[in-house]
């Protein structure tokens, strides 16, 4: 038996199985591309994934202003 394999974030990509990444802090509010810019009133705001995920790629969140508020990603989380 394998371990359950939990959804994928759709900003950072691990599985951590929140519905707000503590990896990035990206909220999941259903959006999975990176072409669906459609704003949800969640706690993402009007924040496309598109750029949610680039900020992860530059300050290691989804937001600047939750790079300290985020942890780095443990193993058993990686895709
Ligand atoms: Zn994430």
């Amino acid at each position: 038996m394998g371990q359950p394999t939990l959804p994928r974030c759709a900003c950072c990509g691990f599985r951590t199985g929140c519905s707000t990444c503590p990896i990035c802090f990206w909220t999941d509010d259903g959006r999975s591309d990176v072409h669906d810019d459609v704003g949800t009133g969640s706690r993402n705001g009007d924040l496309s994934l598109a750029d949610a995920r680039l900020n992860f790629s530059i300050y290691g969140a989804s937001t600047p202003r939750y790079k300290d508020l985020v942890r780095a990603p443990r193993a058993d989380e990686r895709p």
